[in-house]
């Protein structure tokens, strides 16, 4: 990995390097809280933000799409060529980064993979930064808290500058361009492993730290537990639309008035949805609360490891606030320290 150094008061000028040739996204305050929107100055974007309350995931995997477009008359199918952006997600926190990275194993680098979300994703790049952990976060805890992969460049603060760390040809030319990137020395390197020490210091002490949870999870999926969880559940899906690696989704044929044209959508969904198991004939494989929020908390901590060898959930801590029920990976954690203490008795 190369690494460079540049003052903060150089990254205007990033910014205005990049707006020549992209779309950049970055975070803004929105309310009270912040969101990754298009911008069009630095002076719009938040870098200190404590998190967004949805991640960049919708710019790889909008919440609706278009597939294609059909014609029933003549059976035909006319592909779809939607125009890609190209784009800089600029400000994108480790943990979202790994999730983009997550994101990538099911859409891209699969065995087939989809069209729609490579293009995008070939066509963004991500310029990452160091965060300072809400209460919420947990990203230490599913091994998310530093992106090693997925970033064009990754800013640290160290203190009125940044070290950079390069991922891309293309991020190290604009950066070369735009700004006066030195060789980092000692006393950069020093200030980052203080910056490090701060950031592991500052995360919530009372999200238990447990070890194994792929295997726990196995050991208690009859428990009770999961009945009490799934019974607070409320079915909204907030928990899926504002997590960055939620990645379930429903395709839709919708016809036009002339019973002739129509299209192919694409759009979220959210497997704490009510329907989501609903198969022809009527028959839902997961109709109660405890299945559904269950097979949720399962997908996040255990299969996806068990298929990618990494957690799908990245501890953003986004559904911890979104969800009214008080439903969350914290609280499957909290249920294995309970565990844990009742074996000790
Ligand atoms: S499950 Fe919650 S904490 Fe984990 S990645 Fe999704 S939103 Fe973030
Ligand atoms: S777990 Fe929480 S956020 Fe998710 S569907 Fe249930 S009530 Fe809504």
């Amino acid at each position: 990995m190369l690494y460079r150094v540049i003052d903060a008061a150089e990254l205007p000028a990033l910014v205005d390097a990049f707006m020549e040739r992209y779309e950049v996204i970055a975070p803004v305050r929105s309310g009270r809280s912040f969101a990754f929107e298009a911008v069009g100055s630095f002076d719009d974007i938040v870098l200190d933000y404590p998190t967004t309350i949805t991640s960049p995931k919708k710019y790889v995997l909008p919440p609706r799409e278009t597939l294609f477009e059909f014609d029933a008359a003549a059976n035909e199918v006319a592909d779809f060529v939607e125009e890609v952006t190209p784009r800089v997600i600029f400000g994108v926190h480790a943990c979202d980064i790994n999730a983009l990275n997550s994101l990538d194993l099911v859409f891209r680098d699969a065995r087939y993979p989809d069209p729609y979300y490579a293009a995008r994703r070939d066509a963004t790049m991500v310029v990452g930064i160091s965060c300072t952990p809400s209460e919420g976060c947990f990203c230490h805890l599913v091994d998310a808290d530093e992106a090693r992969t997925g970033y064009d460049l990754f800013l640290q603060d160290i203190g009125g500058r940044y070290l950079v760390s390069i991922g891309s040809v293309e991020a190290a030319n604009i950066l070369e361009g735009a700004c006066n990137p030195r060789e980092a020395t000692d006393e950069d390197r020093i200030a980052f492993r203080h910056a490090t020490r701060r950031r592991q210091a500052s995360f919530n002490p009372d999200i238990p730290n447990i070890q194994e949870v792929p295997m726990l999870m196995d050991a208690f999926h009859s428990d009770p537990f999961w009945e009490e969880l799934g019974g607070r559940c409320l079915s909204c899906t907030a928990c899926s639309s504002v997590c960055p690696t939620c990645y379930c989704f429903d395709i839709r044929d919708t016809m036009d008035p002339d019973g002739v044209h129509g299209l192919r959508e694409r759009t979220w969904d959210a497997c704490t949805s009510p329907q989501f198991a609903v198969v022809a004939g009527g028959h839902n494989f997961r109709a109660d609360g405890r299945n559904r929020v269950r097979h949720r908390m399962y997908h996040k901590l255990n299969g996806f490891m068990a298929a990618h060898d990494r957690n799908l959930c990245v501890g953003c801590g986004r559904c911890v606030y979104a969800c009214k029920a008080g439903i969350s990976p914290i609280e499957v954690l909290r249920f294995f320290e309970r565990k844990g203490a009742d074996d000790a008795d």
